[in-house]
């Protein structure tokens, strides 16, 4: 039996939250692989290690002098180490890296990618387990994907049967040989990948809540936990905004069919939740709605043509105007002679004002339209499929909020039902829906 536990940034963040781990793992033998996330925040007002790190590499950027930033970091590592009463050189490196940093010759990546390193030198000897570096088993490939044939067997290679080991997470190196990291929460993906390669039984991935809950615990207040949850669900829920997984982390554990255990460092008891292909012991299984979620700051360009349902080519030749562009589309809502093309502003804003001229060229519409401030909230259950009623109810339940509706788009495996609001609307949406599909 082999568990791969991953501990996130809240897990990490002081030496009190150290020993909880060392709690939890020292209770499992088979919990024989660790990887970890740099320091998180200790209380709200605190700074992520991670955080500090980009903020150090923006002032070697524009040659403003990092030392204060870089000594913040180093502060938080030490004060760890002596707490934890640790026989650990980290001056050492720590004098190599501001050298390097000072000299210019440390990429962004490779900077940011320290606190994971440090966090993982950390909690290796405090485990007294092996200290494995990603730089020398996460491979990328030129297309920044992960080359998955090179990087299991050189975990294997490392971490041998039977071994304990202490991994840091979040990032893995070019074929170059350049460190690289993943976006931001990559950590889970580390995790992933680490009990894909190792064919673990379980991936446990502990945070600071005791599991996936049905809602945001930051809008919705006391939301019920969910026990279990399929794949499918997760994904749904990961991408339209639930940020308690990286939305990667489920392909490489499903590959191999390994459930992954969402689990609470401050409340180990608790059996968090379980993500798997299918739903073994449904504990609700009347619930319609297993989770909401959402995420706000996107644009809708809206295209009416007339005649177009009946026009051969007109969705593709606003596709490959994106395209053109490298926007990728979220949703694609339409209707008769419309269609909607729901993109993240933050994508689209550097090229507004070209697609939509291109568009006008190509295309020819009749009108075309921009709309900002967008959010987009989604509702995931997999017994909504082909259940009648369940727009109904969440349409009639913002109505009567007043909430305005500015698109619908509904999956064709009918997982999910998402549908826009203004952002000043995403938290009541979110509330109002919970408690129309929850209380
Ligand atoms: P870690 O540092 O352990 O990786 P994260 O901060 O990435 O943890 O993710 C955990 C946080 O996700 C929780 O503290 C919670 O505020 C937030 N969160 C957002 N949506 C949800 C949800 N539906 N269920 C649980 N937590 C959620
Ligand atoms: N430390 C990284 C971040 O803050 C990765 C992670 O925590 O998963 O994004
Ligand atoms: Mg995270």
């Amino acid at each position: 039996m082999l568990k791969v536990t991953k501990f996130g940034g809240s897990s990490m963040a002081d030496a009190g939250q150290y020993r909880k781990v060392r709690d939890i793992v020292l209770a499992d033998p088979d919990r024989r692989v660790v990887i970890v996330s740099a320091a998180g925040k200790r209380f709200s007002a605190d700074h992520k290690l991670t955080d500090l790190l980009y903020l150090c590499h923006a002032h070697v950027q524009y040659g403003v002098d990092s030392t204060p930033v870089f000594e913040m970091i180093t502060s938080r590592y030490l004060e760890i180490r002596d707490e934890l009463g640790l026989d650990l050189d980290l001056e050492s490196e720590f004098a190599q890296l501001k050298e390097k940093l000072d000299a210019k010759s440390v990429s962004q990546d490779e900077l940011v990618s320290r606190g994971e390193y440090f966090s993982a030198k950390l909690m290796a000897a405090f485990l007294g387990f092996k200290f494995v570096d990603s730089a020398d088993w996460v491979k990328f490939a030129m297309d920044g994907t992960v080359d998955k044939e090179a990087s299991y067997p050189a975990l294997q290679e490392l971490v041998g049967e039977g071994e304990y080991a202490v991994i840091p997470g979040f990032y893995g190196v070019m074929p170059n040989g350049a460190v690289r990291t993943f976006s931001r929460g990559g950590s889970d993906i580390s995790g992933a990948l680490a009990a894909a390669a190792l064919n673990a039984d379980v991936y446990e991935n502990w945070t600071d809540v005791s599991g996936i809950l049905m809602a945001d615990p930051r809008i919705v207040e006391n939301p019920q936990p969910i026990p279990e949850i399929t794949y499918d669900e997760l994904r749904e829920l990961s991408y339209a905004g639930a940020q308690v997984l990286h939305e990667l982390t489920i392909f490489p554990v499903r590959e191999k069919n390994i459930p992954v255990n969402i689990r609470n460092t401050n409340d180990p008891d608790h059996p968090g939740t379980i993500i798997q292909e299918d739903y073994k012991n449904e504990s609700d299984p009347d619930r319609v709605v297993t989770g909401i979620t959402g995420k706000k700051d996107f644009s809708i360009i809206t295209m009416f043509k007339r005649g177009m349902t009946s026009q051969v080519g007109v969705l593709r030749k606003v596709l490959s105007i994106l395209e053109r562009h490298g926007i990728s589309v979220d949703f694609v809502p339409n209707g008769i002679d419309n269609v909607s093309l729901v993109i993240p502003t933050a994508t689209l804003a550097p090229h507004l004002y070209n697609v939509m001229a291109e568009i006008q060229r190509e295309v020819k519409p009749d009108n075309l339209t921009v709309l900002d401030e967008i959010a987009v909230v989604a509702a995931v259950g997999h017994r909504m499929a082909f259940r009648p009623g369940v727009s109904g109810k969440i349409f009639a339940a913002l109505g009567e909020k007043g909430i305005n509706i500015r698109m619908i788009n509904q999956g064709p495996d009918e997982l999910n039902i998402i549908f826009g609001v203004d952002n000043k609307d995403f938290a009541e949406a979110i509330r109002v829906l919970y408690n129309s599909f929850v209380k």
